[in-house]
């Protein structure tokens, strides 16, 4: 008889709102994390110094302050990654034309499958130093950070699937990603998408990034695997 224990990842859930603090602690907990519950920012970043939580999930409006404050102080001092949680789709706008470096972004109220997987989804990405981190290649700079792309310095508009694709494939340059992976990224592992919405997305990122997307210099299909995206 072997018994293997893995170690759970812990999750502070920075949240004043008794309802979902209650609500994440238990669905979460089921899920396989250890949750620890900040109400206020202070108590966070007490939490934080003190046990290290491997992902926190941080509420915009918090009583002594603004998540997206904390989270900004947050990627100076720390790499955990942070999940922003915001009460309606327009604090989420504003939230998302910020560059304050959260890993992804849920809108109240959402569905503890969907929030899990997009906490694995994050919790599976490699670790980053990422503030106000630059890619550049060819004619192309994407700011990670404020969530730009240029292209001989003109603005490119992306969708926010595009733009998680191509910092995904940019984030390996010129190392193949499966399609499995990008499946896994972009939808967090639901079966929201087949490979043909994929192939859809690619197809729209080709024609916005390259000079002739019908013979793609930079944004490759890796027949049978996925793809692969070359400076
Ligand atoms: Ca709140």
């Amino acid at each position: 008889m072997s018994i293997t224990t893995e170690r759970r990842s812990v999750i502070l859930v920075v949240e004043d709102e008794a309802s979902y603090q209650d609500a994440l602690n238990v669905g979460l907990s089921v899920e396989g994390f250890d949750v620890l519950g900040a109400t206020s920012i202070a108590e966070a970043r007490l939490l934080v110094a003190a046990r290290n939580p491997d992902l926190i999930l941080l509420d915009v409006m918090l009583p002594d302050g603004s998540g997206v404050d904390f989270c900004r102080e947050l990627r100076d001092t720390s790499l955990t990654p942070v999940i922003m949680v915001s009460a309606r789709d327009s604090e989420l706008d504003v939230v998302l034309g910020l560059e304050i470096g959260a890993a992804d972004y849920v809108t109240k109220p959402f569905r503890l499958r969907e929030l899990t997987a997009r906490i694995r989804a994050v919790l599976r990405r490699p670790p980053t130093t990422v503030n106000d981190e630059l890619i550049a290649f060819g004619a192309l700079e994407l700011d990670l950070s404020r969530r730009t792309v240029t292209k001989n310095e003109r603005a490119i508009e992306l969708s926010r699937k595009e733009f998680d694709l191509l910092v995904l494939l940019a984030t390996h340059l010129g190392q193949v990603v499966t399609r499995e992976v990008c499946l896994d990224t972009l939808w967090w592992g639901l079966e929201l998408a087949d490979s043909r919405t994929l192939d859809t997305h690619v197809k729209r990122l080709r024609q916005k990034l390259e000079d002739d997307p019908g013979l793609p210099r930079h944004l490759l299909t890796i027949r049978g695997v996925g793809f692969r995206l070359d400076p």
